[in-house]
């Protein structure tokens, strides 16, 4: 699934290419992709806006519409949203296309769980999904301190709180492994019993791993492409994320992998001591 540095990587993509761009027409190929409203309404309300704004909230692209309407993309496990300068013929799977005044965007879903809804941007706080969000861990309202306090205030396992969008908003299965590798803590510690040092010290990987993810436009390890349709390169530089059995690029132990909070989970058992 697309986490926060893919999700930023597309909207970055997306927001020098559409930005100024008129919607002439949808085609709406597979209706149930459309959370809301009816297709028929969601085409109609499209047609002839501009395209004024992208920006991004958790793992969702929100695209602002001239008219203060916001179309909510969430592309859940395999969703693309990938612009092409010419209406090329379409890829498999494709559910929803853009037709622009220049080039077409298009939403594919090999396993259809994706979805967009068009709502009017003044309600975007109330978006199922949106609304549970908790705070960016690469804005300013993500606080070392208040961190460290709502770790100690938990009781549950660190990885499953981690993966909770409304405790951090945009943190997935790869980047929560590789923040926690880098932060030297077993993905089934209890929130609560991590030290005040490495609380700081998971502070600072998980901003890390985000940041770096991004530079390295994103992590292409099964279908996530960027906004024009090429793949990230974070997958080069990973430490644990699904190489179980390879070794740990800081000791040399084997990457182990179990089942956390029912996600397959890479750690690597030295730096990671259970403790
Ligand atoms: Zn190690």
């Amino acid at each position: 699934m697309p986490e926060l540095p893919e999700v930023e990587t597309i909207v970055r993509d997306l927001q020098s290419r559409l930005v100024g761009r008129v919607i002439q027409s949808v085609a709406v190929v597979l209706p149930k992709v459309v959370a809301a409203p009816a297709a028929s309404q969601f085409c109609r309300l499209l047609q002839g806006r501009e395209i004024t704004h992208l920006r991004r909230r958790g793992k969702y692209i929100l695209m602002d519409l001239a008219g203060d309407w916001t179309l909510v993309f969430h592309l859940r496990l395999t969703g693309q949203l990938v612009y092409s300068a010419t209406a090329e013929p379409f890829p498999k799977h494709t559910h929803l296309v853009f037709y622009l005044d220049q080039g077409v965007l298009r939403f594919t879903d090999l396993r259809q769980f994706g979805r967009v809804r068009l709502v009017p941007s003044r309600e975007i706080d109330q978006v199922p999904g949106l609304r549970e969000l908790g705070v960016e861990p690469l804005g300013p309202e993500f606080n070392e301190k208040e961190f460290c306090r709502r770790l100690k205030a938990s009781r549950r396992m660190i990885k499953p709180l981690l993966l909770d969008q409304a405790f951090l908003a945009g943190l997935g299965n790869i980047y929560t492994d590789e923040a926690l590798h880098r932060a030297g803590i077993h993905p089934e510690r209890p929130a609560a019993t991590l030290k005040a040092q490495e609380a700081r010290a998971l502070y600072r990987s998980i901003r890390e791993v985000l940041r770096e993810g991004i530079d390295f436009r994103g992590t292409s390890v099964q279908h996530y492409l960027d906004g024009a349709g090429q793949p990230g390169r974070f997958q080069e530089i990973l430490r644990v994320y699904r190489r179980q059995g390879l070794p740990c690029p800081a000791c040399g132990t084997a990457v182990a992998r179990i089942r956390c909070g029912g996600r397959g989970t890479y750690y690597c058992p030295s730096c990671q001591p259970r403790r």
